[in-house]
């Protein structure tokens, strides 16, 4: 299957509400053009420093997702261009995010990242720090980020049980969050392997990579 009958395959496959995020980590350009050729505008990558090479070389209306760990000592590079972050996972870092913005007179738009799985390998906050944060007065005095939504990972496992109970955790965090901050709006989950469940489980965003691109080929 070439990428293009993947994507209108998956395009026409969900809902209408529901974003896909094409996610380009590790492949070439080609293979994005291929993407973009198709119709896809909205591409995810895991790198700062790999996403801000091919906004470089690619046509300039691509909406950029920062999906990975974000160092904050590489914000400065994604901050004129990012159209959207999704593992923020500490206020250290959303100041450092806001400090960028600023200089290039935007306001970023940030999810924060909840941890959801049953892993130490991954990031993320706690429901409790989230709401925490939207309550504090250095929250407020941010001016320059806007957070819009909340992202999640689930385990990586088989027991799709474990991974729905995992979704509808963050769906819930979602809704009761949205109660302090009405600009939550983007609930970011689900990839390849467990997208058509996450959208059941109330997704609107949902980042997809190799049932697009194929297998990544890590070297
Ligand atoms: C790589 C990645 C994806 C896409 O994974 P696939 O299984 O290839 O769809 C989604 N989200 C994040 C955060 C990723 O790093």
């Amino acid at each position: 299957m070439s990428i293009k009958n993947n994507l209108q395959n998956i395009i026409s496959s969900i809902p209408e509400h529901v974003t896909l995020v094409a996610v380009s980590k590790t492949k070439p350009i080609s293979d994005l053009m291929e993407a973009y050729n198709a119709g896809q505008r909205i591409f995810g990558e895991n790198k700062i420093q790999e996403m801000a090479d091919k906004h470089e070389q690619m046509p300039k209306d691509i909406q950029w997702h920062m999906i990975g760990h974000v160092q904050r000592n590489k914000v400065k590079y994604m901050a004129e261009f990012v159209s959207l972050i999704h593992g923020v996972d500490s206020f250290k870092l959303l100041k450092e995010i806001n400090k960028q913005a600023k200089k290039h007179d935007r306001v970023i738009d940030c999810l924060f990242q909840i941890k959801i799985a049953d892993e130490d390998s991954k990031f993320g906050m706690s429901a409790n720090d989230a709401s925490a944060l939207f309550q504090s007065d250095e929250f407020s005095e941010l001016k320059n980020i806007k957070i819009v939504g909340l992202m999640g990972m689930a385990t990586f496992t088989d027991d799709m049980t474990q991974v729905e109970n995992e979704f509808k955790f963050l769906k819930t965090t979602f809704d009761q969050l949205k109660t302090q901050n009405s600009e939550l709006k983007i609930l970011s989950m689900g990839m390849s392997g467990d997208y058509k469940l996450a959208i059941k489980c109330g997704s609107t965003m949902i980042r997809v990579g190799s049932s697009i691109f194929g297998a990544r080929n890590y070297q």
